[in-house]
């Protein structure tokens, strides 16, 4: 067997990260290990995720069939503040973080992803890059690919404090329920529907998606809710704090959501949402994500690359969160092709890279703010 042209540590081993390892190591033949901080099962931070070309064309090259990964819907459905729907053909593929989590894990292989590894100090080696973490493992390659999310180590360690997360003035509070253990009378409203809820300060959109072992028949789906609402920075210390004590910066666990808010957060529901809305936050357990924006950074640091959330965020109203990251580790891998670890770095095609998809985040990040704007969601 031919040696591998390059090798290549990616930090982060969520779906940005894994996208980024099928691509370096199926396309390009580079020898790749995925260094994720988390020791044990990963969260499913994401929950929804709408499937998006960039998504579909890397299932395709690993011979997964979209669909098989999607539950379908048919139509869009605005609800009004007493209930009315107004109701519009829009079919679209819905499949859910973890279902995508698993299907490219599964693909790439246990061998090269390496958990409870927390990426801590970078540094320039001759011709290569040495990645220290957590637990005393150092590794050495050719090139480091972060994707390691909004609060990422490696930008921080290559830009300074001034790459830090800003928190946007509004919170994503969600639900993501077995659709059999919800009243099937609610579930018939919201099965096949992309259903929504505007009101100033505030949004709320539901969807169905794959059940937790990938299902996509009725009966066997989740129903993946989100409520965007406004929420002042001095609360969040309050809101994101669990009943353990800890505090939460990105993720607030189901598990660990302090009564007190829970039952605030029901209050308001049964108040201000449309009575399906209200209904199922009632009966669903509440997680949360504070919605951050890092602006677009710099991505080529010599040989430590920054890809996905990492590189910069878009407003989840975009549904472009994970796009994005799978088109930068698509491109990332044009810009690396044919390059071997014994020829030139080839600097030119990366700074290319960069400037490309810097241009495309951009983009999309002022239409996500555009997006929130409208509902009135964030600081103004
Ligand atoms: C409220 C909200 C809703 C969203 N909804 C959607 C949606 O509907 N559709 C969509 O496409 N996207 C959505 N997104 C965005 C989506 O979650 C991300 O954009 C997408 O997961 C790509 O992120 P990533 O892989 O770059 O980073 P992440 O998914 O954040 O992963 C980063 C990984 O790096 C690991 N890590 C962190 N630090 C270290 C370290 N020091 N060492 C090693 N590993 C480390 C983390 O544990 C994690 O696994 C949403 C985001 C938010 C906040």
């Amino acid at each position: 067997m031919a040696s591998a042209p390059f090798s290549a540590a990616i930090v982060g081993g969520s779906v940005g990260g894994l996208a980024a390892a099928i691509e370096l190591r199926d396309r390009l033949g580079a020898e790749i290990a995925v260094y994720e901080r988390s020791a044990g099962e990963m969260q499913a931070r994401g929950a929804g995720v709408v499937m998006q070309p960039e998504v579909d064309a890397l299932l395709d090259r690993i011979g997964v069939s979209t669909r098989t990964v999607c539950v379908a819907l048919r139509e869009r459905v605005m609800l009004t503040r007493d209930g009315r729907m107004q109701t519009s053909p829009a079919p679209q593929l819905m499949t859910a973080w973890d279902t995508l989590y698993r299907t490219l894990k599964t693909h790439l292989g246990a061998d090269c992803y390496r958990q409870n590894s927390r990426l801590t100090d970078l540094s320039e080696v001759s011709d290569g890059i040495k990645a220290t973490f957590a637990d005393g493992h150092c590794a050495f390659t050719d090139i480091l690919v972060a994707a390691d999310g909004v609060n990422s180590a490696a930008r921080h360690l290559l830009s300074g404090e001034e790459a830090r997360a800003h928190y946007s003035g509004y919170v994503a509070w969600r639900g993501l329920e077995d659709e059999d253990s919800l009243p099937p009378g609610l579930v018939d409203v919201l099965a096949e529907r992309f259903t929504s809820f505007v009101d100033p300060g505030m949004q709320m959109l539901c969807y169905l998606v794959p059940g937790a072992e990938g299902a996509t028949e009725p009966g066997q789906r989740r129903v993946n809710w989100v409520w965007y609402v406004n929420t002042p920075e001095e609360e969040l210390e309050r809101v994101l704090t669990g009943t353990s004590g800890t505090r939460y910066r990105s993720f607030l666990p189901a598990d660990d959501v302090a009564a007190g808010v829970a039952h605030e957060m029901n209050e308001r529901a049964a108040l201000t949402l449309p009575p399906p809305f209200g209904d199922l936050v009632a009966a669903s357990r509440l997680f949360m994500q504070p919605v951050q924006d890092v602006a677009p950074q710099p991505r080529v640091h010599g040989r430590a690359l920054l890809m996905g959330d990492a590189a910069g965020t878009v407003r989840p109203h975009t549904a472009a969160g994970t796009s994005k990251a799978f088109g930068d580790a698509a491109l990332l891998a044009e810009a690396l092709k044919d390059w071997r670890s014994d020829k030139p770095f080839p600097a030119d095609r990366l700074e290319r890279w960069e400037a490309f998809r810097m241009q495309d985040l951009q983009v999309t990040a002022r239409r996500g703010e555009a997006l929130a704007a409208r509902s009135g969601l964030g600081r103004r």
